[in-house]
């Protein structure tokens, strides 16, 4: 049986003796193997990645550092059908949701890549214009950006083996610092292939990438005040990793990107039938269900103007009917199982839970029989439609996250004063989308609620041909939101290297400073 490896200091780590977390195919349960970081020795990881990754790394300007992105993007991309299948084999994704992860991870580092070589010959990162401190040009100030003398720990969620580990790899690299990842163990079979990709493709210089499966074990005691962690996953694990007592101690910062009860609102000024009407039913049904809903940026809450319910619902059922929930390897399939019993047994849990203030208008809210599976077999659950019985949706609905095709319809006013309040009570999302062809109506909701959420998608007919879903980060714009979502940024183009450098005042005479920014 497979044994899924680490790779540290320049080798790769396989665990003896304990078996670990065992990985099941999803569709099937059939064992795929198992993952465990036993017998790695984390403080030598951590070292190994310091002198030798990120000595090496500060030394390559912007564009040599984005030519190391360019590198393991085309060594992902050359193996892609082969990760397809092992995204759909472990992962359930169907093969459409698969090439999201994985065609994600190679455009982003290839996106990361393209910046660098547009930032030249740089080694340091601007941070605003220079000015004058003293009585003339003499004593002159700046601010800049160096990267950190440290390694960046990531932690990622099990929906995004590959992207997941990518898009915090990339900002990473290209600020300067080296990078210790850690998928999931439940989808790691992913994200250690993109690892041997790129080992064997030899892109990259000593310590720059290494890889844990298993538990991190003591990795944590290990870092030092130049370290850098960040985190995608449940808000419970947040915590835990946030309260690390050396963590704490050193003031080590640790980026969190944790559950969001994303909302999509429906504007009173949209007409059933419009463009914009049918671009909401469509997209929010692919944000519902796509990935099975196991995606951090998935619409949980529909909020729907009263007079407007009926009408929605009819379109948006039918819009939901044209899934078929089963084994990705059959063709007529469009939505695959949950990644893994737990999170089978979680989102029932969570199902049961929302039925206590919420009614099943779509779907039986239960396991199912997958399309070209054995029957009883395989973690299945159809899209599942909730109406809140209260207007506006009780305390559940808003603080639930149920982590798979699950969603809750919520009757309003249609107002958007009224929408900015129901929005905040998720207490920060990742992406509120709006769907609305007034101005006013948007920046309204904005003005009074722009605080709550990290990205807001604005859905409407002046955009509609071009639009991409609410679900989809794309590296440009920020990815993370406030409070219940974690408080943290990733992506935002450079803004990702934040996390990555530390922000310097100089001072001096003009010269010195001015020709160590810009050489
Ligand atoms: P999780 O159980 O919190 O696990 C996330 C990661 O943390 C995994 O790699 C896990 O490793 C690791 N981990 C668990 N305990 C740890 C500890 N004590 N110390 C260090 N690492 C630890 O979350 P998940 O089930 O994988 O993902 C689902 C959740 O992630 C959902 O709530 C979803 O909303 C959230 N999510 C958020 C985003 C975002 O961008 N905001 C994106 C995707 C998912 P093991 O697997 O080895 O236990």
């Amino acid at each position: 049986m497979k044994v899924v490896r680490s790779f540290a200091g320049e080798k790769w780590h396989a665990a003896e003796g304990g078996k670990g977390v065992e990985l099941r195919d999803p569709s099937t349960e059939a064992p795929l193997g198992h993952v465990s970081a036993d017998g790695l020795d984390m403080d030598h990881l951590v070292q190994h990645a310091r002198n030798q990754g990120g000595a090496a790394l500060r030394e390559l300007s912007h564009e040599s550092r984005g030519q190391l992105l360019v590198g393991m993007s085309k060594a992902i991309h050359s193996i892609r059908d082969e990760l397809l299948d092992l995204s759909m084999k472990s992962c359930g994704t169907t093969r459409k949701d698969s090439k999201f992860d994985i065609d994600g991870a190679s455009g982003t580092l290839y996106h990361y890549g393209a910046l660098g070589k547009e930032m030249g010959s740089s080694l340091v990162l601007e941070d605003g214009e220079g000015e004058q401190l003293g009585r003339s040009s003499v004593f002159w100030g700046r601010h800049t950006r160096v990267p950190r003398n440290g390694v960046a720990v990531h932690i990622n969620a099990f929906n995004f083996p590959a992207w997941g580990f990518a898009e915090k790899a990339a900002a990473a690299i290209l600020a300067g610092m080296p990078v210790i990842t850690k998928p999931a163990s439940s989808t790691c079979l992913v994200t250690e292939r993109c690892i041997e990709a790129i080992v064997e493709a030899d892109v990259l210089p000593d310590g720059v990438l290494s890889l844990i499966c298993g538990s991190v074990g003591d990795l944590f005691d290990h870092l030092n005040e130049q370290d850098v962690v960040a985190f995608t996953g449940s808000a419970d694990t947040a915590l835990r990793i946030r309260s690390h007592s050396n963590l704490l101690a050193k003031s080590i910062p640790v980026n969190v990107e944790a559950d969001s009860l994303n909302a999509a609102f429906l504007a009173e000024d949209v007409e059933p039938g419009s463009e914009t009407w049918n671009l909401m039913v469509r997209e929010v049904a692919r944000e519902v269900t796509q990935k099975s809903g196991q995606k951090c940026t998935a619409v949980r809450r529909i909020f729907v103007p009263k007079n407007l319910r009926d009408a929605f619902v009819e379109a948006f059922v039918e819009e939901l009917s044209n899934r078929v929930t089963g084994s990705p390897y059959d063709d007529s399939v469009n939505m695959g199982p949950l990644a893994t019993a737990d999170q089978l047994e979680s989102v029932l849990q969570g199902i049961a839970r929302l039925g206590e203030v919420a009614d099943v208008i779509h779907g039986s809210g239960e396991r199912c029989n997958g399309v070209g599976a054995a029957e009883g077999q395989g973690y299945f659950v159809a899209p599942t439609l909730f109406e809140a019985r209260e207007d506006g949706g009780s305390e559940i609905v808003h603080d639930l996250e149920v982590f798979g095709p699950v969603s809750t319809l919520c009757r309003y006013d249609g107002s958007s004063a009224t929408a900015a309040c129901l929005n905040s009570r998720g207490a920060g999302t990742l992406v509120t989308s709006i769907y609305s062809d007034s101005d006013e109506w948007v920046h309204d909701f904005l003005r009074r609620g722009g605080s709550y959420s990290g990205r807001f998608y604005l859905g409407s007919e002046r955009m509609a041909a071009q639009a991409p879903g609410s679900g989809l980060a794309l590296p440009s714009s920020l990815h993370g939101g406030p409070g219940r979502a974690g408080g943290g940024e990733e992506l935002g183009g450079l803004r990702a290297l934040d996390l990555y450098s530390q922000r310097i005042a100089l001072q001096g005479s003009k010269r010195t400073v001015e020709t160590f920014v810009r050489p």
